[in-house]
């Protein structure tokens, strides 16, 4: 995801280490380059900005430049400033709640929802080793229940009955319902995307959030929609309130802006990765990792 920003800055990095002294004038031609790399990679630009800027004090404001190796310096406090960006630390779903704990799935339609739930479920009961549920609550898609249904039937996870003409509400009423009586831990709720975000969708989450009281609420976004992805995340924010983001088709072209500016727009760690269709094709996001990616 990240193979055009990470050759362009080994570029602007070469030029640096290739040099024995740096001159200030130097590390901010060198940042104009990252910056400029930044926003062709889509990241948003404030977030750009702020990153440039958070690695040019670093820089210019210590003994860097007068060390012997000012070049490798400056590239690491760039390696520091990207972990800082992505989240510093890995954050993991929290399933620390009373069972059944609610965890609720929102998205745009097409943004991978279905298949990350079903990517979740599986890992919760292989890794975690819990009892999971899932339900889906999106009424309006045709077909999009019974496909929740065919992923769990194909995963051995169980999926809650469909019943014909019922709203997201009651189902998710029913879903937690299940989920009590059957001694599950953990409730997944797929609710339903839409193309855009609207009032109507907003309103029924809502709805599904103040009956369910999810422990968790993660935004599914698709990281080919780069900066889009990042407007949407804002609005669910603000608007339903959000703990985490799964960012869907990292094994795509995407030029990975939506990654990092993830954290900085919406201040919501991103948690997973999907990085396939498959069913185990689902990655922690460890900043660190991606850091490194990124430099390669
Ligand atoms: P929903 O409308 O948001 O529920 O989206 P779906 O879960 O139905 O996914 C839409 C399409 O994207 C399906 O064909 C999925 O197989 C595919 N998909 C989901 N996540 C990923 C991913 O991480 N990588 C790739 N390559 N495809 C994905």
């Amino acid at each position: 995801m990240f193979e055009n920003l990470q050759d362009r800055l080994s570029g602007v990095f070469d030029k640096l280490t290739g040099r024995g002294a740096l001159s200030e004038k130097d590390v901010d031609e060198a940042l104009r380059e990252v910056r400029r790399a930044l926003l062709e990679a889509d990241v948003a630009l404030p977030v750009a900005r702020a990153f440039v800027e958070k690695v040019r004090t670093r820089a210019v404001g210590h003994e860097v430049l007068k060390s012997v190796t000012p070049g490798q310096q400056v590239v690491k406090i760039v390696h520091d400033a990207l972990v800082d960006t992505l989240g510093a630390e890995a954050a993991e779903i929290s399933l620390n709640a009373p069972a059944p704990v609610a965890i609720m799935m929102v998205g745009l339609q097409g943004s991978g929802k279905t298949t990350s739930t079903a990517k979740i479920a599986k890992r919760l009961m292989k890794r975690e080793k819990r009892k999971v549920l899932m339900a889906s609550l999106d009424t309006r898609r045709p077909a999009a229940q019974e496909q929740l249904k065919v992923l769990g039937e194909q995963n051995d996870i169980p999926t809650l009955a469909i019943v014909e003409g019922q709203e997201p509400v009651a189902i998710a009423r029913r879903a937690m319902e299940a989920g009590r009586l059957g001694g599950y831990d953990v409730v997944l709720l797929d609710s339903a995307g839409r193309l855009h975000v609207d009032e109507a969708l907003m309103a029924e989450i809502t709805q599904v959030r103040d009956l369910a009281h999810p422990h968790e609420t993660l935004l599914v976004a698709d990281s080919l929609t780069g900066q889009d992805a990042v407007n949407v995340a804002e609005q669910f924010q603000s608007r339903i309130g959000l703990t985490g983001i799964v960012l869907t088709r990292t094994d795509g072209d995407g030029r990975g802006g939506a990654a990092l500016s993830m954290r900085h727009v919406t201040g919501v760690p991103i948690k997973l990765l999907g990085t396939g269709e498959k069913i185990d094709e689902l990655e922690d996001f460890d900043p660190r990792r991606i850091a490194g990616r990124i430099l390669g």
